[in-house]
């Protein structure tokens, strides 16, 4: 045991950062407090997230698969959608999960309080809950407050035919039209959802491309194929104004490429990006300090400039994800349990789960070109792949970003049907500094979408035995 077990901690939040880094510091024979407004942990991930959306992906690939099995000779009339059922399924999913965590904080004597935080100093946080408020004081706090949909203030209307992630994931109703305004990875997965199950979707981003931060050619199955499922992709383009009427909103468009100024739409999903929840009352009674886009600050450790606070998750930054969340909830209790960490791993993955899915990790190849660096890059396309074949989805591509001196393993990309599941090995090659040379020599099981893997690193040194490459030198 060290000298720090018999800290009390207190986590303020119980997303995937703040229950990860309770069970974590109640493992650690430390005493906890878990703060959080919900019956149970779980956080944006839980109840209006990770969890949700994936239930309806799963659905929405589903009825793609069903329509689409007429071209392997079985056809399926058009599915009945009971919406009641498929969202009490999906609400039962997330209770499941979220009662299971409950269960396991009890299991591990983490004290449970379901309310919220505020700050009398760096160490006392007053809690109002049901029953009252009640001010405790504790040897250290980890801020795990999260974030929230951000707002376009000039976009903002009053009326249930405007949605943010949390209300199209409630899925009240399937719209005739629905606009989604960005095209990041929430709205592109909320946008798949709604038009698997009917709506004409389209989506505007008013960037050049779909998921900015993700590499071209990732990118371009993934337009191909929505580009026939969406009704539009508004790229360049701008929401100039919104206007309810009647039957709709009034949509007004502008960027160079506008062909239709105004268009009016059932409902509008707004998907521009997430706020760290970092106004905490009373944090100004802390040292803790805020910087670019109210991220709070930390060091390597999650320590803020304040030392009794530490902060983790979608409050300290990107990639606002829940698995980076989580690691850091870890990172800074083995800190605050006086172990030697630091927070700096070589790959955090990404996954888009559209389909086709869109993962990477590690180094990209449009932060390479950015920053000038000079990479070797190897494709192997999946219409050269056995298993894509059987499966039909043979758009997909899995490169790898290599170092040209070294032949280390850099940087991952995949698109393809299934490529979240697949991107673990490229992170796990990152993470161990793997060569292109192991990838290669290690027997991937066959046949599956995973040799892909083995198969890029074998086109790198030109001995693809699917695929005939010239090895370049
Ligand atoms: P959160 O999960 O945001 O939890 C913070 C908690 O703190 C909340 O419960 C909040 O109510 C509580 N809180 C805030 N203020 C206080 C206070 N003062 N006192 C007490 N409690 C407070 N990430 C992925 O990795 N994969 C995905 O597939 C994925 N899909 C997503 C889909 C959608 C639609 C959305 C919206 C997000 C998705 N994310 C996904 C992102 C993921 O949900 C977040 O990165 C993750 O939840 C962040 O975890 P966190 O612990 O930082 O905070």
């Amino acid at each position: 045991m060290t000298e720090t077990s018999n800290l009390h901690i207190a986590v303020v939040g119980g997303g995937p950062g703040g229950y990860a880094a309770a069970f974590l510091a109640a493992d650690l024979g430390l005493r906890v407090t878990l703060i959080d407004p919900e019956a149970n942990p779980g956080g944006v991930c839980l109840y209006r997230g990770c969890i949700p959306s994936k239930a309806l992906l799963h659905v929405a690939k589903l009825i793609d698969e069903s329509r689409h099995a007429k071209n392997w000779g079985i056809e399926y009339a058009d599915p009945k959608i009971d919406l009641s059922r498929l969202r009490s399924w999906k609400e039962g999913v997330v209770k499941k999960l979220t009662g299971g965590l409950g269960l396991l904080s009890k299991q591990r004597k983490v004290e449970y309080i379901q309310g919220r935080a505020a700050f009398e100093n760096s160490n006392t946080l007053r809690i109002s809950k049901v029953g009252g408020d009640q001010s405790l004081t504790f040897d250290r706090i980890i801020l795990a407050t999260g974030s929230r949909p951000a707002i376009i203030p000039s976009l903002k209307l009053d009326t249930p035919r405007l949605m943010d992630s949390t209300a199209a994931l409630d899925l009240k109703e399937v719209p005739g039209t629905l606009l989604v305004i960005g095209g990041g990875y929430i709205g592109l997965e909320l946008g798949t959802v709604y038009a698997a199950l009917g709506s004409k979707v389209s989506v505007v981003e008013m960037l050049p491309g779909l998921l900015p931060g993700a590499d071209r050619d990732l990118v371009l199955p993934l337009h191909k194929r929505i580009g026939k499922s969406f009704d539009s992709i508004l790229l360049n383009t701008t929401v100039a104004a919104m206007k309810e009427e009647s039957n709709g909103i009034r949509v007004t468009f502008d960027g160079p490429e506008v062909k239709e100024r105004e268009k009016v739409f059932d409902k509008v999903l707004v998907s521009v990006g997430r706020k760290p929840n970092s106004e905490i009352p009373g944090l100004d009674k802390t040292q803790v300090q805020l910087g670019l886009r109210g991220f709070v600050q930390v060091n390597k450790q999650l320590q803020t400039s304040d030392p009794a606070i530490y902060a983790i998750g979608d409050v300290v930054g990107e990639p606002m994800l829940a698995h980076k969340a989580s690691h850091e909830g870890r990172t800074a209790v083995e800190a605050i349990a006086g172990h030697k960490v630091a927070f700096e791993p070589a790959a955090i993955p990404a996954v888009v789960f559209t389909d086709p899915e869109i993962a990477w990790c590690g180094l990209t190849e449009t932060q390479a070109q950015n920053e000038n660096r000079e990479i070797k890059v190897a494709k192997f396309p999946w219409a050269a792949s056995g298993r894509a074949m059987t499966v039909d989805r043979t758009e997909g591509m899995t490169k790898l970003i290599l170092d040209p001196q070294t032949e280390r393993v850099l940087g991952v990309g995949i698109v393809g049907a299934g490529a979240g599941e697949l991107i673990a090995e490229g992170v796990l090659a990152v993470e161990m500094a793997a060569l292109a040379r192991d990838i290669a020599m290690t027997i991937h099981p066959h046949p599956t979408l995973s040799e892909t893997v083995m198969q890029a690193a074998e086109v790198f040194f030109g001995t693809s035995t699917d695929l005939y490459r010239p090895k370049k030198m």
